[in-house]
């Protein structure tokens, strides 16, 4: 079996021929090594071959690990990719350093109070449901350029971009039109006067085609880990 190292440099390989096909420099994309289910040690392993930010679904499995790594705090970048109710904002706005589930005003404007003062602003992207009904989360299309113009005036949060989990296919046309959708929706908030600069999409079985649709950030779990216990998706 591959080594956690062995499955990083594939990953790595992979990002490379995606940018290299869609013309954009490999530094324009950013590895976001999805970490959920797996212990502090696959951690550790992946931080010994070279990644330093890790995305995590759940708040509480997220806290424990940042915790068990604390030793490595100053050097690692952790950031929320899963569903945050509002009760869980104190802990987020206080541990995390990116939010990439923003999908009310609501959980925005707490996180914004409850950041400290002493970090830098949190980092955060509103997550958008470009699939329709399927999804469960998500500002639909009509409802982001309020939210987006709200949450971009908030003074502890800096708003980076979007984020989309589209439904998964194996029609590669149709991973890219997800992820066009939801660049089209950048677009046009930049087009309108919000500086943003990440498109949050694209994980172990569509991340060329988030790459060659403007990804910014790619988030993968399998590809490094390998594939995850049952229930724990
Ligand atoms: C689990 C997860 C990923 C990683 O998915 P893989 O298919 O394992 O690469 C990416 N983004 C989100 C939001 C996830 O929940």
């Amino acid at each position: 079996m591959a080594t956690i190292a062995e499955n990083i440099q594939q990953v790595h390989r992979r990002i490379t021929r995606a940018c290299a096909l869609a013309q954009r420099p490999v530094q324009s994309v950013t590895l976001l090594t999805v970490s959920k289910t797996y212990s502090a040690d696959a951690v550790r392993e992946a931080v010994a071959a070279g990644e330093h930010r890790f995305g995590e679904n759940y708040v509480q499995e997220g806290l424990d690990k940042i915790d068990a790594l604390i030793e490595l705090r100053e050097q690692l970048e952790w950031h929320l990719i899963g569903p945050l109710q509002s009760n869980k904002t104190r802990l987020v706005a206080s541990q995390f350093d990116w939010v990439h589930t923003v999908d009310r005003l609501k959980i925005a404007q707490r996180l914004s109070e409850q950041r400290p003062a002493e970090l830098l602003p949190l980092q955060v992207c509103l997550q958008v449901n470009t699939s329709g009904e399927a999804a469960k989360h998500g500002l639909t299309p009509d409802e982001l350029p309020a939210v987006a113009h709200a949450v971009a005036a908030l003074p502890r949060l800096r708003l980076r971009g979007l984020m989309a989990i589209p439904e998964p296919t194996d029609d590669v046309a149709a991973q890219r039109r997800a992820h066009r959708h939801l660049h089209d929706l950048m677009a046009a908030l930049v087009a309108d006067g919000l500086p943003l600069d990440t498109l949050s999409m694209g994980m172990t079985a569509d991340l060329e085609s988030a790459i060659l649709e403007g990804a910014t950030i790619v988030r993968v779990g399998t590809a490094i880990f390998g594939p995850r216990p049952q229930a724990a998706r």
